[in-house]
């Protein structure tokens, strides 16, 4: 058994290997290296659509995209993770205009323009440590990271404001040109993450608290466990939980979950069973957001961990958006040490995280492993996640 540790790479060398490859398939040099990382949620799933608040933080591994204008309409894009480069019109690049994978690329083009961003035609070309599909946000990396090169395009300095408009570009790319429905959290925590921190974000509001988060400082390691079984949200159970909890709220009379003070009445006043459920992983769950800040301001690691493990149960049970997979690694861990375990993502699939100690690291990813080959699973992916910088211009 091999366990498979991903890893981030160098952001100078996977530049510096980016520029020369545009440079020879395009043509012309790039204006720039620009990358964007993944993320992975340490607390406060499937609130974002709620109003409610999260607690993701950056991976080190990356979208990285070089680009430059073009002297007339076309756009071509080119990702280094797929066999085939895409190109169109400037004018053809919102809704219904592009299929596929290019749709994240070119939908942020057509929001920056729908915002009145004076943009040409582009030649861009991307590359990735992030994996794709696993719920690490390997889409919102990719938008930020053109996002951020269309900041450098158009002279324009990425600003904390210009990148509240690239939030919202991004989302809309996703939402309106992919057909992905996104609750902003991933674009956001990609934009303006810090290292060694967690970003509280409120999703009523937009706002953002950066939470001190540096695990390694307490001699513990945050594991991501890539269960490489697919997460589809096109597959309806992403949209179904959304619909019920915007069911709750109707049947509550609120404008979201948020809203509602007291939980306990609300969720003996909710008829369905199943809405009520939702609605109470919901509650809970914003409970244990604030939970988790407060534990890791008093560094309370043990404390933390439970609270991920009540975490998950409520989204095995009341959410029942978990796997067997994804059961799997929560239990393993922690019967090998981990303070605490999670799914992480919107669900279906994808990954968990894991508080471990960095004594217990070896021993729970072996016993992981192991587990998956005893089930007859496809190897999981392992990374270390250290709380890394939102996006950011590497050559
Ligand atoms: P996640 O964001 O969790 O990785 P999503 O389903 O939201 O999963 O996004 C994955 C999709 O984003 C891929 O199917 C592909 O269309 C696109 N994508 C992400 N990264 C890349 C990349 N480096 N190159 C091309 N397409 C990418
Ligand atoms: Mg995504």
């Amino acid at each position: 058994m091999s366990l498979d540790q991903v890893s981030p790479g160098r952001p100078a060398a996977i530049a510096d290997a980016l520029s020369e490859r545009f440079a020879r398939e395009y043509g012309v040099p790039s204006l720039g290296v620009f990358r964007a990382p993944g993320r992975v949620n340490l607390i406060g799933e499937h609130l974002d659509y709620n109003d409610g608040l999260c607690l993701p933080i950056a991976l080190p591994h990356a979208t990285y995209a070089a680009l430059a204008a073009r002297d007339d309409d076309e756009v071509r894009v080119t990702s280094l993770q797929q066999d085939q480069p895409w190109s169109g019109q400037l004018e053809a690049l919102g809704p219904g205009d592009v299929d596929g994978w290019a749709a994240y690329v070119a939908g942020v083009v057509w929001a920056l323009r729908q915002l009145g961003w004076d943009l040409p035609g582009l030649d861009i070309m991307v590359d990735s440590r992030v994996p794709v599909g696993s719920g690490l946000s390997s889409s919102a990396a990719l938008e930020c990271s053109v996002a951020l090169g269309l900041c450098a395009v158009a002279g324009t300095d990425a600003d904390d404001e210009v990148r509240r408009a690239l939030v919202t570009a991004c989302m809309r790319a996703e939402t309106e040109v992919a057909g992905a429905p996104t609750g902003g959290m991933d674009q956001t925590v990609s934009l303006f993450a810090q290292p060694q921190h967690a970003l509280l974000l409120d999703c009523r509001d937009g706002s953002t608290r950066q939470v001190p988060w540096d695990p390694s400082a307490a001699e513990l390691e945050l594991l991501v466990v890539d269960t490489r079984s697919s997460h589809t949200l096109s597959d309806g159970g992403y949209e179904s939980r959304r619909r019920d909890c915007e069911s709750a709220a109707d049947s509550l009379g609120v404008a979201s979950l948020r809203e509602v003070d007291d939980a306990d009445a609300a969720l003996s006043a909710l008829p369905d069973e199943r809405v009520r459920r939702r609605a109470r992983h919901v509650f809970s769950e914003m409970g244990r957001v604030r939970e988790s800040v407060d534990q890791i301001g008093d560094a309370d690691f043990a404390g933390l961990g439970r609270t991920f493990c009540a975490s998950h149960a409520s989204m095995r049970d009341d959410f029942e958006i978990s796997t067997p997979e994804l059961d799997a690694v929560v239990d393993t861990a922690v019967e090998h040490g981990a303070l605490g375990a999670r799914m992480t993502g919107g669900g279906f699939g994808g990954s968990a995280i894991a508080l471990v100690p960095r004594a217990q690291g070896e021993a729970v990813r072996a016993a992981i492993g192991a587990e998956f080959d005893r089930r007859g699973w496809p190897s999981p992916g392992f990374l270390s996640a250290e709380p890394s910088a939102g996006a950011n211009r590497t050559a």
